[in-house]
């Protein structure tokens, strides 16, 4: 009997001494490592009398013992439900009583703030950074062996919960082929091998730094270099041993931000990967410049892990995220109607294939609403295709402002006060006006060093814009609010700018 998905990532490594996780203090952990302590987490597991299905939720810092609880849980087809770290209990209580996990892990410090909020029967075990904790403890005690259930590609194998950036974040039910077939995807596409060598520098309760760079370097039998985080100095000595880096726009813009940033430091390495969130194409372009290596930029979401990217061979686009995976549908709609568009025109972007999740958790209508019966997910992103194939993503579509019944595209507003002197980033939102319906508000953050006078960037925005998209205002910020996956919060500057107007 089979696992669909643990036989692939974890269980063909049997006997592989090659290393898979190089740790902070320098010592490595081979993949036949991994697999052995996977083996004694199931263990534990199974001596909580957990089944199959059941959900494992986990809130630890990134360890390689946390990375064990996530190849346990496919081995022993549990159900993992990783928690971002910045989470309070508050926030636990919504995820823990939507999930009824049967098995709560923690760090030891919150375990006292969490035992109140366990479903009922639920048991609570803790890891912490340092290798203690109760789950280490048993797992260290616990057989070194247990054969993998077998589980097929329709089985859950994780409850994803969303960002959370538009709303309450929602949990995707993603199943064994879901992840495997992605995975598959993409190493073809960005040409994984076992002599890979990936900086892995994200957060692993997201599907970027888990499911992307996580089951991408296992199915090829790369090895990662595994930091707790995105730590400056600590990404610049990895670099010269590192052939790939995934990252958000962020890690970018801090690496070019940084004189030790170098041609020669990243000359020898083989791809640069950016997404969940738009990278600018200045950032592209200064890239290039310093380093002669074009950033490759994919799109995806929690609900279907990847769905498009720049090509590893030909042109990869600034501005665009690229062509539909191989067996990735992706068409453009009306957002009323749903009606096809012609290459062109923006609209909803819809996406179908093997990659698309089963629907949300415990969330029947929600579900209903965002995916059809014929399988296509409404993402919520608008986004047009050119005239090459290549995708562009808009902005989302709750982020659309309609002013005076005419539709305003943060984005195009966005690109032109980028390019205006002055101007490091921006951020066009709506906010709530008597007579339009919504005003069209802009924050920039300077240039470093540089102080520009809103009412100049208006002046010289006006030419270059229809009337009905002039900002009203424009605000000075130092930076842009955004999550731990370097994502804007929109939401929190039209909060901001609708009580300045109120
Ligand atoms: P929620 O669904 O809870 O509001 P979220 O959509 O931010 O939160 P994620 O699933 O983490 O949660 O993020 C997916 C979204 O990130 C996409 O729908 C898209 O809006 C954005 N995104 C991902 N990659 C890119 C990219 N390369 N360019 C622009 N946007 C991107
Ligand atoms: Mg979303």
């Amino acid at each position: 009997m089979t696992n669909h998905l643990f036989d692939p990532l974890f269980g063909c490594h049997a006997g592989n001494t090659a290393p898979f996780l190089h740790l902070p203090g320098g010592q490595s952990l081979s993949y036949d490592d991994m697999l052995t302590a996977s083996a004694r987490m199931a263990n534990v597991f199974a001596d909580l009398g957990l089944q199959k299905g059941d959900r494992v939720a986990v809130q630890v810092q990134k360890s390689a013992p946390a990375l064990a609880v996530y190849a346990a849980c496919l081995r022993a087809g549990l159900v993992l439900l990783p928690l971002n770290t910045a989470y309070t209990a508050a926030e636990l209580d919504y995820f823990l009583n939507d999930a009824e996990p049967g098995l709560v892990v923690c760090d030891p410090a919150r375990a006292e703030s969490i035992t109140p909020l366990l479903p009922k029967g639920a048991s609570l075990l803790t890891m912490d950074t340092e290798g203690g904790g109760t789950l280490t403890d048993r797992a260290t005690a616990a057989a070194p062996d247990q054969p993998p259930l077998p589980c097929g590609p329709d089985d859950l194998a994780a409850i994803l919960y969303t960002s959370g950036t538009t709303g309450r974040s929602k949990g995707a039910m993603l199943t064994h082929d879901n992840l495997l077939s992605n995975a598959h995807a993409l190493v073809d596409l960005w040409r994984f091998t076992d002599k890979d060598v990936l900086l892995h520098a994200l957060p692993i309760f997201h599907t970027h730094g888990l499911f992307v760079a996580i089951n991408v370097s296992a199915l090829s039998g790369a090895a990662m270099l595994f930091h707790p985080g995105f730590q400056l100095d600590a990404v610049l000595a990895d670099l010269p041993r590192a052939t790939v880096l995934m990252g958000v726009p962020t890690f970018y813009t801090r690496l070019l931000g940084d004189a030790r940033f170098t041609g020669d430091l990243v000359g020898h390495m083989r791809l640069f990967v950016s997404g969940s969130a738009p990278l600018l194409a200045e950032t592209h372009e200064q890239f290039e410049t310093r380093t002669g290596h074009r950033i490759l930029e994919r799109y995806g979401m929690t609900e279907t892990n990847m769905n498009v990217s720049n090509p590893y061979d030909a042109e990869r686009r600034a501005g665009t995220v690229g062509f539909p995976l191989p067996g990735v549908e992706l068409r453009i709609t009306n957002p009323q109607t749903g009606e096809i568009l012609p290459d062109g025109e923006i609209g909803m972007i819809e996406v179908r294939g093997p990659n698309v999740f089963k629907g949300y958790w415990r969330m029947p209508e929600k579900t209903a609403e965002e995916l059809r019966d014929t399988g296509f997910f409404i993402t919520g992103d608008l986004g047009q295709i050119d005239k090459d194939g290549y995708v562009a993503i808009v902005g989302r579509q709750k982020d659309l402002i309609i002013s005076g019944g005419y539709n305003i595209y943060p984005k195009e507003i966005e690109v032109l006060l980028d390019a205006l002197p002055g101007v490091a980033e921006s951020a066009v939102v709506g906010v709530p006006d008597a007579d339009f319906g919504e005003a069209v508000i802009a924050a920039i953050v300077p240039s470093p060093g540089t102080t520009p006078d809103p009412d100049a960037l208006l002046e010289a925005l006006r030419p270059q814009l229809a009337r009905f998209k002039h900002p009203r205002a424009i605000h000075l910020l130092k930076e842009l609010p955004r999550n731990t996956m370097g994502k804007v919060q929109k939401n929190l500057l039209r909060d901001q700018f609708s009580a300045q107007i109120a």
